[in-house]
């Protein structure tokens, strides 16, 4: 097509590519879910549902989108990291962003009724999301260690300060002004002292946020005969629900092509989903993971 005389505005639309060879973090934050959170009666200070519901669309993104290689949940947030090779979109800025904020919300929306059977959505819910690029590992490291260092201190704030309204008979301004300046130790001690409660035996979901990454599974020892690198697709156990394969459009290639070929053979490792509730702080959950910063 030639364009009309009205398709110069066209060229009113600049690029936006994000710098090549760098980390591209995606943060999403739930958009007041201070008021969504209270318009659907959310548990506090955690309610376990919705953070279920926060993985599940996490777990559902990372699937659509095999360039994310790690993300990281808490609260009403998840950031996302992508390789740092990535060409997803061309590295457009505002696409990237805005299917990955979309696709994310409108999963949170599809999946809801499972894991809030009895309450119907009031209204749509909404996510903001933006981008930073970090050039090396070390920020990396730094921004999801700032990211889980935040989820302890919110959660440890929030187990004290719900503690004293709802077991406490506290009001929630004289819940604040119990806590003004307290120190962690502190916080600790209110809750042994006065409710019995361990914070370390708190569920570590709450305590250390969600952990989702694709793993790679070792090499099945039959499946080392054919090729050094090659592995077979299928599950030997066949009980891991979320395993997936990659490329995962191999299916086509290899299916009804070679009917009698058992085992469809591939170069990459295998990889499945992980989700988990760990130290990502300290350096094992990385060293045992070089394929997340590579
Ligand atoms: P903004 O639009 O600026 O992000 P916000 O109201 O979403 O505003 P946040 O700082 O993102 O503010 O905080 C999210 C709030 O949502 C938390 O403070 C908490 O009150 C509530 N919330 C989110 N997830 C949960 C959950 N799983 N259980 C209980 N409350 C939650
Ligand atoms: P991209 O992700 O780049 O936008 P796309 O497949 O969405 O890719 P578009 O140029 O946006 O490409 O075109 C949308 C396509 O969706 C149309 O070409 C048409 O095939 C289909 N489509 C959208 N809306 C309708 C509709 N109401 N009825 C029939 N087909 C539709
Ligand atoms: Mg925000
Ligand atoms: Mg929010
Ligand atoms: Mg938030
Ligand atoms: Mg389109």
């Amino acid at each position: 097509m030639a364009g009309s005389k009205y398709a110069y505005v066209r060229h009113f639309e600049l690029p936006d590519p994000l710098l090549p060879a760098t980390f591209i973090v995606c943060r999403l934050d739930g958009h007041s879910f201070h008021r969504f959170s209270d318009e659907h009666a959310f548990a506090k200070p955690n309610d376990e549902r919705a953070l279920k519901l926060m993985d599940r669309a996490a777990q559902s993104l990372m699937t659509e989108y095999k360039d994310i290689v790690l993300g990281f949940g808490e609260s009403d947030e998840f950031s996302f990291l992508l390789r740092k090779t990535t060409n997803l979109y061309n590295r457009r800025h505002a696409k990237i962003l805005t299917t990955l904020t979309s696709f994310f919300t409108s999963c949170y929306v599809f999946h809801w009724p499972q894991y809030f059977p009895d309450t119907p959505l009031r209204y749509p819910p909404s996510f903001d999301g933006r981008i930073v690029l970090y050039p090396n590992e070390r920020e990396v490291r730094d921004y999801f260690s700032w990211r889980q260092a935040d989820t302890h201190i919110n959660n440890l704030y929030n187990t004290v300060f719900w503690a004293l309204v709802q077991q406490g008979a506290q009001t929630t301004t004289e819940a604040h002004a119990t806590l003004r300046g307290t120190l962690s130790k502190a916080k600790h001690e209110i809750l042994f002292s006065r409710f019995r409660i361990n914070y370390n035996e708190i569920f570590p979901r709450f305590r250390k946020g969600s952990v989702i990454v694709w793993e790679q599974i070792p090499d099945a020892p039959h499946d080392i005969g054919n090729s050094q690198d090659m592995v077979s697709t299928q599950d030997p156990s066949g009980d891991n629900a979320v395993e997936n394969s990659e490329p995962s459009n191999d299916k086509d290639a290899t299916s009804s092509s070679q009917p009698k070929q058992k085992q469809k053979l591939q170069v990459k490792p295998r990889t499945t989903i992980e989700i988990m509730h760990c130290d990502i702080i300290g350096d094992e959950f990385w060293q045992t993971r070089p394929y997340l910063l590579s």
